[in-house]
C-alpha cells in the first residue's frame, strides 16, 4: 500500500491534486495543515468538500509546525479541529500522541473511531532505544494503527524498527517511517512486513519527510505491491546513490526476469559501511529479516570494503578494489564487474593487442580499465594530474605514469577517458586534455555516460575519430552482476532501455547536480 501526502496551499488545489495522486496512490494523506493560514473552521469546510470527492481511501492529518507540520497550530485550535474531523467518514485520521488524553473525554477508549486512528510520533533526531518499550508507554492499546516515524541514524536503528514490525503481535497495525539515507530499507520493504502502507513524496514529486520516493517510482520501478517476504534483495551501498541508474537497470532485469528480487540503492557513510555489512549484509551476522542477492559497491567504498570481505575473487584481487558483492553460503565474496564491463563494449570495436593506448585518470575505474588493457595485451600509458597519487597504479600493471599535461594523441592509437571531467555536475562542459591533442588517435573511449555526448566525444567525432561512451560499459558491468548474482543473463537491450528512459528522466527533469 501506498500513501500519498497532498500538501496543497488552497482548497482548490487540494481538490485538483487528487485525480493526479490517485494514479499511483492507494491512499491519500489529506495534509490540511498545508492549506495557507485558514481558519480552522475554513479547514473543516474544506475537509467536508474534499471528502465526498475523495478517489482512494484518505487518512486526515493536521499537524503542528513543532511536530513536522507546514504551521504553527494552538493546542486549541488542534482540539476544535478534531472535535469536528473525527465525526466526518473519513477512511483514517493522523493524531499525534499528545492529543489523545485530552480527546479521551468526548472518545472513550471503547469508542468505535480509535479502530479509524493512525496515533504518530515523529523524532526527526533519533530512533528510539528500546522501541518496544517507547511504543507500550507512547501509543494506545485501543488505537488502530500505531505510526513510528524516526530519524535512523545508524544501521542498527532500521535493524530495530523490522524487530518492532515483525516481533511481539500486538493488535495495532503499524508503520514504521525510517527517515534519512538508511531509512530507505523501511520505505520500500515496510509493507512486505507487515506495514499498513508506506509513504511516497507528495502528489508533487516534493518531498515532506526526508528519504521518500515518488509513488511512481515506488510503484514501477521497485514493483512495491508484488514485494512480500519472499523477496530477495539486492541493492547498492554508496554515499551518494541518489541518481544511481542501477536500480533503474537492475530491477528491470528482474522484472524481465520473471524474478521475486529487488534492487534497493542504500546511501551508506563511511562510518556505517562496516556495520551496515555486519547488519544488513553478512550471512553469518545479518539481522534483517530478508534474503540477500548481492549488492553493488560504489564510491566511497570500492576499497575500503576490502577488509570485511571474507574472499575476493581473481579479478577483484588483480584490481584491487570490488564493485560488487557476492554471498555464498556463509560467505561474503568480493568481485569487479568493471573490468569485464569496460572491456567487452571496447573489444567488440577496436582491436588492442599490441596497441599504445592512454588512460587519462587513476582512480578506481581507471583500475579496472588499466587491468582489462594490460590483460588484453595493450601497451598503456596512464596520464594523471598528480602522478604521485598514481603510482600504486603504475606499480600494480608495470604500465608508465606520465603528467596529464604530456598528453599528446599521435603517440597513440587509443584514448580511454577515466576522469570525470566532463561529467554532468563536475567540470560540466570543460574536456579533460585539449581537443587540438586527439589528433592522431583512431578512436576515444570516454567512461561517463551522463551525458553522453562528453565535451571530448564531441571533439573526437568532429575530427573524424570513433567514439564510444560510458552507457555500454555501465549495462556491461551490470549484467555481469545480474548473471554472478542469479545465474541467469539478461538482454542487454532491456538494461539500456531503463538506463536510456532514466537519463532522459533526469534530463526532463533539470537536475544538474547529480554525479
Ligand atoms: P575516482 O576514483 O574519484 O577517480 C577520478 C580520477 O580522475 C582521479 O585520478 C582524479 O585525480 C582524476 N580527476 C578528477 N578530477 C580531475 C580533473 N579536474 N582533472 C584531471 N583529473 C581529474 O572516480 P572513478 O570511480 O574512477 O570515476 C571516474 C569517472 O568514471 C566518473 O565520471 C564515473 O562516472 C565514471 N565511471 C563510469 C563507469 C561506467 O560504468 N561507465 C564506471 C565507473 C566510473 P586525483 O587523484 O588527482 O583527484
Amino acid at each position: 500500500m501506498i500513501c500519498t501526502p497532498l500538501a496543497a496551499p488552497t482548497p482548490d488545489d487540494l481538490l485538483a491534486a487528487l485525480p493526479v495522486a490517485a494514479a499511483a496512490a492507494d491512499w491519500l494523506e489529506l495534509r490540511l495543515d498545508a492549506l495557507h493560514d485558514l481558519p480552522v473552521e475554513a479547514v473543516l469546510r474544506a475537509l467536508h468538500h474534499v471528502l465526498p470527492r475523495r478517489p482512494r481511501p484518505v487518512v486526515v492529518t493536521f499537524r503542528p509546525r513543532e511536530q513536522g507540520g507546514f504551521r504553527d497550530l494552538s493546542p486549541a485550535d488542534r482540539l476544535r479541529f478534531w472535535h469536528t474531523a473525527l465525526t466526518t467518514p473519513a477512511e483514517a485520521f493522523d493524531l499525534e500522541t499528545d492529543l489523545i488524553a485530552q480527546l479521551l473525554p468526548t472518545y472513550p477508549p471503547n469508542h468505535p473511531v480509535w479502530a479509524r486512528v493512525v496515533v504518530s510520533h515523529h523524532d526527526f533526531q533519533a530512533t528510539p532505544a528500546d522501541i518496544h518499550a517507547f511504543a507500550k508507554a507512547h501509543f494506545p492499546p485501543f488505537a488502530g494503527t500505531v505510526k513510528l516515524a524516526v530519524n535512523v541514524n545508524q544501521p542498527d536503528d532500521v535493524c530495530r524498527l523490522f524487530d518492532w514490525l515483525t516481533g511481539t503481535p500486538s493488535t495495532w497495525q503499524k508503520i514504521p517511517v525510517g527517515m534519512g539515507g538508511l531509512g530507505v530499507l523501511t520505505r520500500i520493504l515496510g509493507p512486505a512486513y507487515g506495514a499498513r502502507w508506506t509513504y511516497s513524496t507528495g502528489h508533487d514529486g516534493r518531498a515532506v519527510a526526508p528519504g521518500q520516493l515518488t509513488a511512481t517510482e515506488l510503484r514501477e520501478t521497485f514493483r512495491l505491491p508484488s514485494l512480500d517476504r519472499h523477496t530477495t534483495v539486492a541493492g547498492l551501498l554508496g554515499c551518494p546513490v541518489a541518481h544511481s541508474l542501477s536500480k533503474d537497470m537492475h530491477n528491470a532485469a528482474f522484472a524481465h526476469l520473471g524474478l521475486n528480487w529487488v534492487y534497493i540503492p542504500v546511501e551508506v557513510s563511511p562510518d556505517d559501511l562496516a556495520p551496515f555489512l555486519r547488519d544488513a549484509i553478512h550471512p553469518r551476522t545479518r539481522r534483517l529479516p530478508w534474503t540477500v542477492g548481492g549488492y553493488s559497491v560504489t564510491l566511497p567504498h570500492k576499497i575500503a570494503i576490502l577488509p570485511y570481505l571474507d574472499r575476493l575473487t581473481a579479478t577483484a584481487a588483480r584490481v584491487g578494489a570490488v564493485n560488487t558483492i557476492l554471498v555464498s553460503g556463509q560467505e561474503l565474496i568480493g568481485d569487479n564487474t568493471d573490468v569485464a564491463g569496460a572491456m567487452r563494449p571496447l573489444q567488440q570495436r577496436f582491436a588492442l593487442a599490441g596497441e599504445p593506448v592512454a588512460v587519462l585518470g587513476a582512480g578506481g575505474a581507471a583500475q579496472a580499465v588499466v587491468s582489462g588493457l594490460v590483460g588484453a595485451g595493450a601497451q598503456v600509458t596512464v596520464f594523471a594530474r598528480h602522478p604521485d597519487r598514481a603510482c600504486d597504479l603504475g606499480n600494480r600493471f608495470a604500465v608508465p605514469i606520465a603528467p596529464l599535461d604530456d598528453f599528446h594523441g599521435r603517440r597513440f592509437v587509443g584514448l580511454v577517458n577515466t576522469t570525470p571531467v566532463g561529467m554532468a555536475g563536475y567540470a560540466e562542459g570543460a574536456c579533460p586534455v585539449p581537443p587540438e591533442r586527439l589528433a592522431g588517435l583512431a578512436w576515444v573511449y570516454d567512461l561517463i555516460y551522463r551525458p553522453r555526448q562528453t565535451p571530448l566525444l564531441q571533439a573526437a567525432s568532429q575530427q573524424g575519430l570513433a567514439t564510444l561512451d560510458g552507457l555500454p560499459m555501465l549495462v556491461a558491468q551490470a549484467a555481469e552482476q545480474l548473471a554472478c548474482w542469479t545465474g541467469q543473463d539478461i538482454p542487454e537491450s532491456v538494461l539500456f532501455a531503463a538506463a536510456e528512459r532514466a537519463l532522459a528522466d533526469f534530463k526532463a527533469a533539470g537536475f544538474k547536480s547529480a554525479p
